[in-house]
C-alpha cells in the first residue's frame, strides 16, 4: 500500500472501479478511458511503482499477471481474434499511474506500436 496511489485506493475499495476479476494477488478492472472495446488493467495488490522497481521476488507475480491477462482475453472472447498486452514504464513509456499494471487491449484491429 502506498499513500496517494490511485490504484492502491482501488484495491482498498476507497475509489470505485469496474472490477472484472480479483483474487488474493491481483485485481483487474476496466480502464476509465478505454482505447479499444476491451481495455482492462491488471494490477498486483502489492504496490510496485513500475518494472524498474520489480525484482526477482516478483517473478512469479509478474508471470501470474500475464496469465490472468490471457484468461481475461479469453473471458472477453478476444483470444482468437487477438489482443495486445502493454506495460508502460516512466515518462517516455507513457506511464501516468505509478503502480505497475498490464493493459489488455482488444476487440478492434490494433495497428502501430506508437
Ligand atoms: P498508464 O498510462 O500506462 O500509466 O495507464 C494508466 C491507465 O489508467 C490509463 O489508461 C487511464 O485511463 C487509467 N485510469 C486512470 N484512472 C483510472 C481509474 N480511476 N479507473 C480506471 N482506470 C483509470
Ligand atoms: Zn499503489
Amino acid at each position: 500500500m502506498s499513500e496517494d496511489c490511485l490504484f492502491c485506493k482501488i484495491i482498498n475499495k476507497e475509489i470505485p472501479a469496474d472490477i472484472v476479476y480479483e483474487d488474493d494477488k491481483v485485481l483487474a478492472f476496466r480502464d476509465i478511458n478505454p482505447q479499444a472495446p476491451i481495455h482492462t488493467l491488471i494490477i498486483p495488490h502489492r504496490h510496485i511503482n513500475n518494472l524498474n522497481e520489480a525484482n526477482a521476488d516478483d517473478q512469479e507475480l509478474l508471470g501470474y499477471m500475464v496469465l490472468v491477462a490471457a484468461q481475461i482475453a479469453k473471458d472477453n472472447g478476444v483470444d482468437e481474434s487477438g489482443y495486445r498486452l502493454v506495460m508502460n514504464c516512466n515518462e517516455q513509456g507513457g506511464q501516468t499511474v505509478f503502480h505497475i499494471h498490464i493493459h489488455i487491449l482488444g476487440g478492434r484491429q490494433l495497428t502501430h506500436l506508437g
